[in-house]
């Protein structure tokens, strides 16, 4: 695979993953309204899109051993795999009643976050499990923070 569409990739989907986990998390425990929950997988999937997307643009430009072209590779494809990912998380919250939708979207995130990581250790000959365990605790460290968050936001400001 490219490198350029590697980084995208990777990048896009963990970000897609991560942010949206702990933004709707966040949003849940603050607010416990549907409409705050879609309305934060929309925002994200396009304006972190966006922002992830010049992230990358920059970032991979600044390595100066890329062609343009590569750096466009790396942008759309960091663009595409976030708002995919990020999109993924309105299925559940359209289709269940907000709490189970939330558990559904951990559930979701964590796995597909687990899957990946198995493939990166599988191909790098990795231990998979440590790998796994690392991305795995970080994703679960920003869903506990943003829980947290939310219950002190609703708590401080309602
Ligand atoms: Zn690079």
């Amino acid at each position: 695979m490219e490198h350029s569409f590697r980084v995208g990739m990777s990048f896009g989907l963990t970000s897609g993953i991560i942010t949206t986990l702990g933004l709707i998390v966040g949003l849940h425990s603050g607010t416990h309204s549907k409409l705050a929950v879609i309305g934060g997988i929309l925002t994200i999937a396009m304006a972190d899109a966006f922002s992830d997307a010049l992230g990358i643009h920059v970032s991979e430009e600044s390595e100066a051993t890329h062609t343009a072209r590569e750096v466009w590779i790396a942008t759309l494809s960091t663009f595409c795999f976030k708002f995919i990912f990020a999109l993924t998380f309105i299925i559940p919250v359209l289709l269940l009643e907000l709490q189970m939708a939330i558990i559904a979207s951990v559930i979701w995130g964590l796995l597909v976050l687990g899957f990946f990581s198995l493939c990166i250790a599988k191909e790098q000959k990795r231990r998979a499990w440590k790998v796994i365990m690392e991305h795995v605790l970080i994703a679960l460290a920003v869903i506990c923070i943003a829980h947290l968050i939310g219950d002190w936001i609703s708590s401080t400001f309602s």
